[in-house]
């Protein structure tokens, strides 16, 4: 049945929104976690409190399933069927899968709507697609001898997503690693399991074979520890904090040395030259500063900028930021919603007053938005004069703080972009060709946008360099990798 959005906002009202474990398809356990939506605070339904007992049970069926090859020895075309037909469901479902992100997470309805579920969508397509195009190799040998190099699934991935982009991280690891023929757990984040849960519910309407996929829901200490540990999970796909991230590499050595692929934070740079076109670059400054409530691993939250035009591009961006009204996602004129929860808040507030006791300068913002409501809403916000040393310059803050310092040649200018442990994404804007070359090349991050704010696309690989994530790719043909393991064949003629 299809659900409208206006129907997940009603029965997020009456606190009637649900997602339970799925333990191939099975509903298991019975423990509860509230789960609230950061709109206004209040109750919106309950999430499943996975156990280790269901994460075990779900690796086992998942090792079954994929030794018994009913997904894993299909052929790609036939998988392709599978995963086209849940793109079609995903597609036919966006409206109900944008609302329940809405309401879980706090983003911004018409950002659900437009770019998140499309985005999805996209994704399940794309994979499903490219399936039965991937080749192995024939070694180049003489007639003696024949060497074939193949790719085979790994057996049991570990998903862990983020809070963030809920619907899009899900689609991001789960949809290239079920389409080359693994067995997948997901580990949703337990502040945002609704969209994770119908889109697995979807999967095996699809024809996924339930076995081949499972949701367990619940803490990171239990949950995810426990996937982490789990001496019959070969690999674990990790999107979320640098934090976390060291856990799970802490996790492998001391379990089964599982493969573990890293996508986390980021501090990324965004780098104005004298030169460059300021009401172009504006909206995507802006877009790359604030979009998502800063939300956002690569959210360009430092603004590198040449000292000459400085002022004006302040002044563009400060009649920008009164533009985008702060208020109720649900809202479709809203383009910042609130902060995921009160935790998250509180750190994201913090800033703002280290950043005033350390010597920035307020421009513009800075408040918290007490008039809302109950929920957990934060002004776009932008402080100058701030320097490396200061909190906000080194820090992710994953709220809405642009943290703005000023350069005068382009040697500084990059040795500022790449004071930071992170390394995911960087953009600058120069009107200058040899300049834009030049620096490209020298700006350690793994995605560099020139002329505008970008995190690439589905066709491009994506994910960091340094401290923000290696192990693998997300995104382009390069997240097959991170699924596959490649195997050499060696026939001799005797
Ligand atoms: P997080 O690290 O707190 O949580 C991520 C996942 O790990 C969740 O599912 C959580 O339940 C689980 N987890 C938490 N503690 C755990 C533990 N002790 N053991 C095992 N698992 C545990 O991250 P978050 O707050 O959900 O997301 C925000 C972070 O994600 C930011 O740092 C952001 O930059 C990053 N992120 C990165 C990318 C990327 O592609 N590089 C994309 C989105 C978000």
């Amino acid at each position: 049945m299809l659900i409208t959005k206006e129907q997940i906002f009603e029965r997020a009202k009456q606190s009637q929104l649900w997602a339970g474990n799925l333990i191939a398809g099975h509903q298991s356990g019975s423990a509860k976690l509230k789960n609230y939506t950061p709109i206004d605070n209040s109750s919106i339904g309950y999430i499943a409190d996975g156990s280790a007992q269901d994460v075990h049970a779900a690796v086992r069926i998942a090792r079954e399933t994929f030794d018994e090859g009913c997904w894993s020895g299909l052929s790609p075309q036939e998988r392709k069927q599978v995963m086209l037909r849940w793109a079609q469901l995903i597609e036919k479902h966006s409206e109900e899968l944008a609302a329940l992100d809405c309401v879980d997470a706090g983003k911004p309805i018409t950002e659900c709507l437009n770019t998140d579920l499309p985005a999805t969508v996209e994704t399940f397509y794309w994979y499903a697609e490219a399936i039965d195009k991937l080749f192995g190799k024939i070694a180049p040998t003489g007639r003696q001898e024949m060497g074939l190099i193949v790719h085979e699934p790994i057996g049991v991935v570990g998903a862990v997503l983020p809070w963030n982009f809920p619907a899009q991280m899900f689609a991001w690891k789960v949809a290239p690693a079920l389409a080359v023929g693994n067995s997948v757990i997901v580990k949703p984040a337990e502040l945002t399991s609704l969209s994770a849960y119908r889109m697995v519910e979807l999967a095996y309407e699809a024809g996924v074979p339930k076995g081949a996929l499972s949701l367990v829901c619940g803490l990171g200490e239990k949950v995810g520890e426990a996937l982490g540990r789990h001496p019959d999970v070969d690999i674990v796909s990790f999107t979320g904090s640098t934090e976390v991230g060291r856990l799970f590499l802490k996790y492998s050595a001391e379990s089964n040395l599982k493969e573990i692929v890293l996508e986390c934070g980021g501090k990324s740079p965004q780098v104005v030259f004298e030169d460059a076109d300021l009401d172009a670059a504006v909206p995507h400054i802006m877009a790359a500063a604030f979009w998502n409530m800063s939300e956002n691993c690569s959210c360009g939250s430092r603004l590198i900028v040449h000292e000459n035009i400085k002022k004006p591009l302040l002044e563009k961006l400060v009649a920008a930021v009164s533009t985008w009204q702060v208020g109720d996602p649900r809202d479709a004129s809203v383009s910042i919603g609130p902060m995921i929860e009160q935790a998250h808040f509180e750190k994201v507030g913090s800033f703002l007053e280290t950043t005033l006791k350390e010597g920035g300068k307020l421009i513009t913002g800075g408040k918290i938005h007490s008039d809302l409501g109950s929920g957990w809403y934060i002004e776009p916000t932008i402080f100058d004069a701030v320097t490396p040393e200061m909190s906000l310059f080194r820090h992710e803050v994953f709220g809405p703080i642009l943290a703005v310092t000023s350069f005068k040649t382009d040697d500084e200018a990059v040795n500022l972009a790449n004071d930071t442990h992170y390394g995911l994404a960087a953009s600058f804007y120069s009107q200058n060709v040899h300049r834009v070359m030049n620096i490209a090349r020298r700006i350690n991050a793994g995605t560099v946008s020139v002329n505008g704010f970008s995190e690439g696309n589905i066709t491009t690989p994506f994910g960091g360099f340094r401290q923000s994530g290696f192990g693998g790719k997300d995104n382009g043909l390069e997240a097959f990798e991170q699924y596959t393991q490649t195997k050499v064949i060696w026939f001799i003629n005797q």
